[in-house]
Order: C-alpha cells, then sequence, then structure tokens
C-alpha cells in the first residue's frame, strides 16, 4: 500500500509468504477440510486466550448463533445487545425466534455499560451479548456482578483478539462463551472463519458436535481411528459450521505474528491521535492508557460538528474521492427496517447522535506512517477548507 494513487482499504488483511507456505503446505498433504491443522490452531487459540476450550467455526455470526442455541435461547426470550454493531450481534437472537432489545452506549467507550444493561433487563431477560466495540475490552466482571446470576454473558470478541479485560487477562478468559471472527479485515484473518472460547467441556463437545452435522465424531478422528469407521452415528439436528484445515494454516501463522500485528496497530492508532488532536475529529482512548485494553481494531473518530461547517457524509465521501477508505461503524440496528426502525421511539440517544458524528478511518497491520500522515494530511486540508467557507 503506498500513498501514490491507490486506495486506502479500511481493514486491509496482512498476509506475508509464511501464511502462503502454509496454505501450499496444507494443501499438499493432501488434508484440506477439518483435521490435525485445525486441532493444532484451536490448542494454539486456548493457550492465547487462556481458555481451556477453544471451538472454531466457520464465521464469528455462527459462534453466535450456536452460543445462544446452547443456552436455550428460543421465542419469548429476549436478548440484549447494543444497536451500534454489526447486524450479525442481534441476527443471532432473531435466527433463534428471541426478540432482540437494543442497549445504548457510553459515548467515549461506545459499548454498553452495566447500568444502561440493567435498565433494559425484564422478566424475559435470557442473554445479554456484549460488543467489545473496536476493540475496546470492556468489564465483563463488573457487569456479571450488576446482573441477576441467572442472565447469561455471551461476548461478542469479533473486533476484541488481542484485547485485554481490566484486570490485565485476555479478551477470551472470562469463562463466558467468547465468540471470535477471523474474517479478511479482523485483527486474525483467515479469509472467513471464527471461534468460541469457554471454559465449559461439555458445552464445547456439543458445540463441536452442532458445527459437524450433529455426528458424535469428525472425519478426522475416523481416518485416523479405525475402529470408529462406522459406528459414527448422527445424535442431533446439527449444522454444517466447521472450520477447516486450510484456514487453519493461515491462521497459526497470523496467531505466530500476532504480537508484531497487534504492536503496529497500536503505534498506527498513536500517529492518528497526534495527527487528528488539533483537526476536529477527537479519536477516544489516550495514548498508552488504553493500548492493551484497546486492541484497535477500527480507528473511529468523533467528528466535531461544532469545528466546522462540512456535513460528516460530505466529509467521508470527499476522502474517499481522494483515496481514502472511510467508512462508517455502525448505521445503528434500530435505525433500519429488519428490526422496525424504532428510530426515535426506543430511546437510545448516544448511539443515535454518535451515530451522525463517527469516521472510522483505515488501519491495518501494514499500514505505512506515510500512509497515515496523508489521511490526517487529507482530513485537515478538507477541514480547514470547509471552516473557511461562508
Ligand atoms: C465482523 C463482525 C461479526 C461477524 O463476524 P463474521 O465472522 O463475519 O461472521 C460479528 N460481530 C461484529 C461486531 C463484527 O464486527
Amino acid at each position: 500500500m503506498n500513498t501514490q494513487g491507490s486506495y486506502l482499504a479500511f481493514g486491509a488483511p496482512d498476509f506475508t509468504e509464511a501464511e502462503i507456505d502454509a496454505v501450499a503446505r496444507v494443501m499438499r498433504s493432501g488434508w484440506v477440510g477439518m483435521g490435525q491443522e485445525t486441532i493444532a490452531f484451536e490448542q494454539e487459540l486456548s493457550a492465547y486466550f487462556d481458555a481451556p476450550e477453544v471451538v472454531t467455526v466457520n464465521s464469528c455470526t455462527s459462534a453466535l448463533f450456536l452460543s445462544l442455541l446452547i443456552e436455550g435461547v428460543g421465542p419469548g426470550d429476549e436478548v440484549i445487545a447494543p444497536s451500534l454493531t454489526w447486524c450479525a450481534t442481534a441476527n443471532a437472537a432473531l435466527y433463534l425466534g428471541a426478540t432482540p432489545v437494543f442497549c445504548d452506549v457510553d459515548p467515549k467507550s461506545m459499548c454498553m455499560t452495566p447500568d444502561r444493561i440493567v435498565e433494559k433487563l425484564t422478566a424475559r431477560t435470557k442473554v445479554v451479548v456484549v460488543v467489545h466495540y473496536g476493540g475496546y475490552a470492556i468489564d465483563v466482571d463488573a457487569l456479571r456482578a450488576a446482573l441477576p446470576p441467572h442472565v447469561i454473558i455471551v461476548e461478542d470478541a469479533a473486533h476484541a483478539l488481542g484485547s485485554r479485560y481490566p484486570d490485565g487477562r485476555p479478551v477470551g478468559s472470562s469463562k463466558n462463551l467468547v465468540c471470535f471472527s477471523f474474517y479478511a479485515n479482523k485483527n486474525l484473518s483467515t479469509a472467513d472463519g471464527g471461534a468460541i472460547a469457554l471454559f465449559d467441556r461439555h458445552k464445547a463437545e456439543h458445540l463441536r458436535s452442532l458445527r459437524m452435522s450433529g455426528m458424535e465424531s469428525n472425519a478426522w478422528s475416523r481416518y485416523t481411528n479405525p475402529s470408529t469407521a462406522f459406528g459414527a452415528g448422527v445424535e442431533k439436528l446439527g449444522y454444517k459450521m466447521n472450520f477447516t484445515d486450510l484456514q487453519a494454516a493461515i491462521g497459526r501463522v497470523q496467531l505466530q505474528r500476532q504480537r508484531e500485528m497487534s504492536n503496529h496497530r497500536l503505534a498506527v492508532a498513536r500517529r492518528y491521535q497526534r495527527g487528528c488532536a488539533d483537526a476536529g475529529l477527537s479519536i477516544p482512548f489516550q495514548e498508552g492508557v488504553f493500548d492493551v485494553r484497546h486492541a484497535r481494531h477500527l480507528l473511529v473518530g468523533v467528528f466535531d460538528p461544532e469545528f466546522t461547517n462540512m456535513d460528516r457524509n460530505d466529509l467521508l465521501l470527499a476522502l474517499r474521492a481522494r483515496n481514502v477508505g472511510a467508512s462508517i461503524h455502525y448505521r445503528p440496528l434500530h435505525e433500519q427496517s429488519l428490526y422496525n426502525n424504532t428510530r426515535g421511539v426506543c430511546s437510545l440517544p448516544v448511539t443515535e447522535s454518535l451515530a451522525t458524528k463517527i469516521m472510522t478511518l483505515p488501519i491495518s497491520a501494514k499500514m505505512s506512517f506515510a500512509d497515515v500522515d496523508y489521511v490526517v494530511q487529507q482530513l485537515k486540508q478538507l477541514l480547514e477548507t470547509a471552516k473557511a467557507a461562508p
């Protein structure tokens, strides 16, 4: 990527020759489905997340769906979730006939807080799906303490691979069902894929069966253990949501490179913060303090409308015309038709206000500092020009 005319996508994946070699190695081995490479990746993720069980699946969408399924979510149940998130967070409830109940967020972290969640509790609340927005790890222990014991916490950690809870432990180690995404633009990418980190061995076995058509053993174990060759039974209605060894080959290399990639993201974020300090775009969380707590999956700035008379959407389009892949995360779910557009009705004032002021700027593990400077320069130029206009 460079500033000379190429488009700076937000969230470009960072693959090296090592990932390419790993895929070739697995292809040449003759076994590309779910097998020993996936098992090794799950074990390595387990060490990284500090969680005894990790179950890989084909996406974080599937991870969220299966998590709610094994927690018994069904029709009549309510699932509390933020509105400022990707649709998969709330769709997990819809797949199961449950009702998403949208909750407002804190203006700085852009995450739900225990106080706001507690306000949304009813007798029907079954699960709270928390989102570590942008990569900011929320305090799930404080949330646990604020909730009645029967309300289950599921974590949508699609942004938070590499983030740490306030006590310094890695996201994934909380004993909740913690769902990760390995989609193309996420912190660790296998093109597509996901995983659930958990502590309960029985739930993990249940998830392993559900992801693989409800089989009590998988193809790899039948292949390697002849005594089960004819004995694999289908015990329940499962799904086809498994991972593959091709993806695991990529993931294992990405995991090895995670520290280096994460450090670079943090450095890019710090450079943006310094660059934008006087530009009318504030990037929450100061340098140093939240470095570990915020893995900087998304580089989200909050645009100050007082600073200029330029409309946020115009600014976004103007940046795109200058090869800067600025974007918005997210259009609030409660304002969309699938969720019965309840804008102004369901009282999410912070979400509704942020929705008009946020802007995501390009960040990736391979973005050069020159590219960061280019983005900041374009942003400043556009805002200055707008300010000068009558
Ligand atoms: C990307 C994302 C998902 C879905 O991940 P997939 O692996 O693409 O299914 C879920 N939640 C959030 C917050 C995301 O950003």
